[in-house]
């Protein structure tokens, strides 16, 4: 029987790349046969195997197991996250960059941050360029990886491409920081629209509530996706959260008390490691603000 990847989900159909099949084909498949079989919903970035019914469409028979599954977007076996911030218009928001962050730690993806709109800061020579500078290395330094991008000079969008070649990737980040012109920079076929004009209006160009993967052309897939903005501290608990702060780690090993909050105990490691300047102050800022959210939720609940 066929196999094939779940490209996009639309009104009860699910979209089928045959894996023979050239980049565009897609078979139109059901999915209820699959419901009954295996008790699962079908997800974006789903391996299947289906069979062809004579109408020329397909069912679904079989999803194959999944690496990683994501609510919100609803995508399955996506690898990499890649969160998208511009340096300017809008102004890099550290905050919420350590919220995606928490989140996708706790999802078990990778992440690959990518700084957008770098041509800005060359207009002017002002203080947002030792920021995204600062920014860079600091996170780095953390481990993870970043790319600084424009998509009107072209810089970074070759080796953001190659990053994301042969897998599933969920492109994050507020309206607005540059995800459709990255794409469009990386795939111009795309001719994906972009604009102002959809802000002004206030919702976005998302107006349609669903998922689908943008093929590279390399084997890679993006969904691009609205769905990790809407972010609430929900389905992490409040003791997991150290955990999402990589840097923390190694030295909450040390701290005096085991399950050590890092706020106000004595012999924490962490808030040393803090006062030595081994962790970056804000992060650990955001880190005491998700800690007072997700108390907070937890007493509403
Ligand atoms: P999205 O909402 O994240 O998909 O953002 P868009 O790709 O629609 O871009 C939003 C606005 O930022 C548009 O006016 C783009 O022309 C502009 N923009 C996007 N990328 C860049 C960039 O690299 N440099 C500059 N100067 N503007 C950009
Ligand atoms: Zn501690």
């Amino acid at each position: 029987m066929p196999e094939g990847l779940i490209v996009k989900a639309l009104s009860g159909y699910y979209y089928v790349k045959p894996d023979a099949a050239a980049e565009d084909d897609t078979v139109q498949c059901r999915g209820r046969g699959i419901l009954k079989k295996q008790g699962v919903t079908p997800l974006v970035g789903d391996h299947v195997i289906f069979t062809h019914t004579e109408n020329g469409e397909g069912i679904l028979e079989q999803i194959q197991p999944r690496t990683t599954a994501l609510i919100r977007p609803p995508v399955a076996n996506a690898e990499l996250a890649v969160l998208l911030f511009s340096v300017k218009e809008p102004d890099l928001n550290l905050q919420l960059l350590d919220k995606f962050l928490v989140h996708i730690e706790h999802a078990g993806l990778k992440v690959l941050i990518c700084l957008t709109k770098e041509d800005l800061l060359q207009e002017e020579n002002d203080e947002k360029d030792a920021l995204t500078t600062q920014v860079e290395q600091m996170y780095k330094e953390i481990g993870y990886d970043v790319i600084v991008t424009s998509s009107v000079s072209g810089l970074g969008t070759e080796d953001i491409k190659s990053k994301l070649q042969n897998k599933i990737s969920v492109f994050s980040g507020q309206s607005g920081v540059g995800k459709s012109s990255l794409l469009n920079a990386m795939v111009p076929e795309l001719a994906l629209e972009t604009g102002i004009i959809s802000m002004k209006l206030g919702r976005g160009k998302h107006t349609t509530r669903h998922v689908e993967l943008i093929s590279l052309g390399n084997g890679g897939y993006v969904a691009d996706t609205p769905g990790f903005s809407q972010l609430d501290f929900l389905e992490l608990g409040v003791e997991e959260l150290s955990s999402c702060f990589p840097e923390f780690v190694a030295y909450e090993e040390q701290c005096k008390f085991r399950g050590c909050s890092h706020l106000h105990e004595p012999g924490c490691k962490v808030r040393q490691a803090l006062e030595e300047n081994k962790i970056m102050q804000s992060r650990y800022e955001h880190y005491v603000q998700f800690h007072e959210e997700m108390k907070e939720k937890k007493r509403r609940y």
